[in-house]
């Protein structure tokens, strides 16, 4: 039972062992298993995340473990597949070619570069001495994302009349942005690798929750108002995500 996988994390300091969130490390798939108890869950069911492999088995709250078990062992090959699909990272060095606003910019170490920057040959210049190049590169598509960004932001929010407290950009897991009624805007920074047309409908999602703090049709009327096309750019971000948060820039 799970109960194996117990001594694997039971050695590690800062896991995680309660009753209704559990993280065991599977030995066959050599991923972490977590097992999720909730109230509002009324059946099994099993996820793989396609990025790190991270198998998770939401349960309803107060199932045995031997049913939760059984259901794992029945889908093993399931996961299996699922594993075996999960997109290989891709680690930000020279060499690598990177989407920035949707074009791709090839990672190139260059004596002659003082700092790094594009070049007009859709490539980013790194200077010769640099020792960890996945954060630099980090570094200055934040810098790069908010230049570009901010100014979006506020042309767009006078547009709607609404006003801003707060902007800020972070590397969040599942959102591309978010807002909060009391005007603070949160974007991702990676939308400086998306297309224009897709990041400036993240900026329009989030302050057209300024004005509705719902996705009530009057949210997506507005939407639509400022961004005629955005059901295209909804789409293109559902779709390429995952290949967006593929880029590993700390190792
Ligand atoms: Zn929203």
């Amino acid at each position: 039972m799970f109960v194996n996988f117990i001594s694997d994390i039971a050695n590690r300091p800062n896991n995680f062992i309660s009753y209704f969130m559990m993280t065991f490390y599977s030995n066959e798939f050599k991923k972490p298993i977590v097992i999720s108890r909730k109230n509002n869950i009324r059946r099994l069911s099993l996820k793989v995340c396609r990025i790190t492999g991270k198998i998770t088995i939401n349960a309803p709250k107060f199932l045995a473990e031997s049913e939760i078990y059984k259901f794992y062992s029945l889908n093993r090959s399931w996961i299996h597949n699922q594993i075996n699909q999960c997109l290989v990272p891709k680690i930000v060095k020279e060499g690598l070619f990177i989407p920035v606003e949707g074009n791709l910019y090839e990672i190139v170490v260059k004596k002659s570069c003082s700092k790094i920057k594009f070049l007009g040959n859709n490539q980013i210049c790194i200077p010769k001495n640099i020792s960890n190049i996945g954060k630099e590169i980090q570094t200055f598509l934040i810098e790069y994302c908010k230049s570009v960004m901010i100014p979006i932001i506020s042309k767009k929010s006078n547009l709607i009349r609404q006003k801003i407290k707060k902007i800020s950009f972070k590397d969040t897991k599942s959102r591309w942005g978010s807002c909060s009624s009391t005007g603070s805007i949160m974007l991702n920074w990676r939308l400086i690798m998306v297309p224009p047309s897709v990041y400036n409908y993240v900026i329009i999602h989030e302050l057209a929750h300024l004005v509705h703090m719902n996705h009530g049709p009057l949210f997506w009327k507005l939407v639509q108002e400022l961004s005629p096309n955005y059901s295209k750019d909804k789409e293109w971000l559902k779709k390429n995500s995952q290949e967006i948060r593929r880029y590993i820039f700390k190792t």
